[in-house]
């Protein structure tokens, strides 16, 4: 469904992006995980023709992002970071004025739908400005399901939103993951990658260091943690294959050491020395 082939974009001296390549399949929910300035949102920007490739080309069910631009708009729904609601009016006024711009059938159907997938039916007629953060979110995703996309954009979906809210918008992403959508998302939450993703890519600096499920990543860097509190206070860590390699480590080691399932963070800061922030 999405294709990307060596793409190079770069800001003045800054590298965004530098021989970026992967597939992404119909139905499938591809999380591109990286810190801050790794080159998530210029990709996102690229697939949806905001911005063009220096070099590579990238395609969406075939439609190139130079020259499709038309054909990919009318493919795609965009949930981007800025919350470029109008503050002014309602939720549903809010849909109504987009649903007519994109020209949307059966609009008030299609609202109602909406509406129900990200549990907003009861704040329909709530003007923007007195909805909490989470629900102007949960309206920004109504607002790209209002095409019905084959293929929706997520950038940083959750950023700034408090765990427990976190959770009720994953829920979301579920459900349309279990409506066969596409789904890209670009998220520095380990977690969020964890708990959505078929397949994960790890970007830093604007290049792809990896590229799996997450259980894969986590098993090629080894599947158990051995954590150990060094005598002057440091966090060591060391990966184990096995669950007895890891307790036969942890018993040969002299401090105190716990054992664990080993989680995403790690996998980038054995792939990088660096943990995400
Ligand atoms: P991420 O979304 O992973 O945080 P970005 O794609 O926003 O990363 O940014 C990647 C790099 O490109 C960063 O170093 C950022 O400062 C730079 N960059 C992004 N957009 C622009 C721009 N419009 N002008 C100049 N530099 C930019």
């Amino acid at each position: 469904m999405i294709a990307v082939n060596n793409i190079r974009k770069s800001y003045g001296k800054v590298q965004a992006l530098d021989g970026v390549s992967f597939t992404i399949d119909k139905g499938e929910v591809f999380g591109l995980l990286g810190p801050n300035g790794a080159g998530k949102s210029t990709l996102i920007r690229m697939l949806t023709c905001l911005t063009r490739p220096d070099d590579g080309s990238a395609s969406i069910a075939g439609h190139d992002v130079v020259g499709g631009a038309a054909a990919i708009k009318s493919l795609v729904g965009v949930v981007p970071q800025e919350n470029n609601l109008d503050r002014e009016l309602s939720v549903e006024e809010n849909l109504r004025i987009y649903g007519k711009l994109h020209r949307v059938v059966n609009q008030p159907r299609k609202i109602d739908e909406v509406l129900r997938e990200v549990e907003l039916t009861e704040r329909r007629d709530s003007v923007v400005n007195g909805l909490s953060v989470g629900m102007k979110r949960r309206l920004i995703i109504a607002r790209a399901l209002l095409t019905d996309p084959a293929v929706l954009f997520l950038d940083e979906p959750s950023i700034g939103l408090d765990p427990q809210i976190r959770r009720q918008l994953w829920e979301i992403v579920r459900r349309t993951r279990k409506a066969g959508r596409t789904v890209l998302l670009t998220t520095h939450y380990i977690e969020e990658a964890d708990a959505l993703c078929h397949r994960i890519g790890v970007l830093r600096k604007g290049k792809l260091i990896a590229l799996d499920t997450a259980a894969a990543l986590k098993e090629m860097v080894g599947p158990y943690v051995v954590d150990q509190l060094s005598e002057d206070g440091r966090l060591l860590q060391h990966t184990a294959r096995s669950r007895e390699e890891a307790h036969a480590l942890a018993r040969s080691l002299e401090n105190g050491c716990t054992v664990r399932r080993t989680n995403l963070e790690d996998v980038f800061v054995k792939l990088t020395g660096e943990r995400i922030e």
